[in-house]
């Protein structure tokens, strides 16, 4: 059961009245009756979930977002929910992305996949992916803090602004005049000092 995978008991939606909201940002979408530090990070909205890890049965390749930005914060792996930090010698961290192309991680490129560790990621590369993806692995010296993954409220209408197609979030920079109006469901990294990784040699180095 992957970390960051939701269970079926934390699949109730918390329905949140969304109101017009002053901040320290300006304007933006807050909870009616919203909360410190559970509701709000980094000045972004978050979505509500129930958290209730081991209630009924695991949603695989389904993400939870709350520890998915647990994950991202703290560098946890996101098969085990282990500290990724300090697991390797040279204090890099491990990414596994799944990719339509193949194609290697880019300087800087952003994602909401948190890291894994050796064990998680020869796992999840031995279980594979359903057809027409792959994973892509790289090695990451800097996981810096960028924005979120989430959805964008029209100022006007208090409704969700529609997405680009084929994508569930707009990706959304911290500084980012839209931020005040998102809701955010993922935390976003951009990945820096990047150096890909054969899978192969992923499978050969890590003992079973
Ligand atoms: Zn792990």
């Amino acid at each position: 059961m992957p970390f960051i995978a939701p269970w079926t008991g934390e699949n109730v939606p918390s329905p949140a009245a969304m109101a017009t909201r002053l901040g320290r940002a300006g304007y933006g979408i807050g909870y009616a009756d919203e909360y410190g530090i559970a509701d709000r990070v980094r000045g972004a909205l978050w979505v509500r979930v129930p958290v209730k890890p081991g209630a009924g049965g695991p949603l695989l390749g389904r993400i939870h977002a709350l520890r998915q930005r647990q994950a991202m914060t703290h560098m946890l792996c996101q098969g085990c929910g282990q500290p990724t930090v300090g697991g390797r010698a040279d204090q890099r961290h491990l990414f596994l992305t799944a990719s339509a192309t193949g194609r290697p991680v880019a300087e800087g490129e952003k994602t909401v996949s948190p890291p894994s560790c050796a064990g998680c990621a020869l796992e999840a590369v031995q279980e594979g992916l359903p057809s027409g993806r792959r994973y892509v692995a790289v090695l990451v010296e800097h996981a810096v803090v960028w924005g979120v993954a989430g959805i964008v409220y029209s100022p006007h209408t208090l409704a969700p602004v529609l997405r680009d197609v084929g994508n569930e979030f707009t990706l959304v920079a911290y500084d980012d005049p839209r931020l005040p109006w998102t809701l955010a469901c993922r935390e976003v990294v951009a990945l820096h000092g990047c150096t890909a990784v054969d899978l192969r040699d992923l499978s050969e180095r890590t003992p079973a």
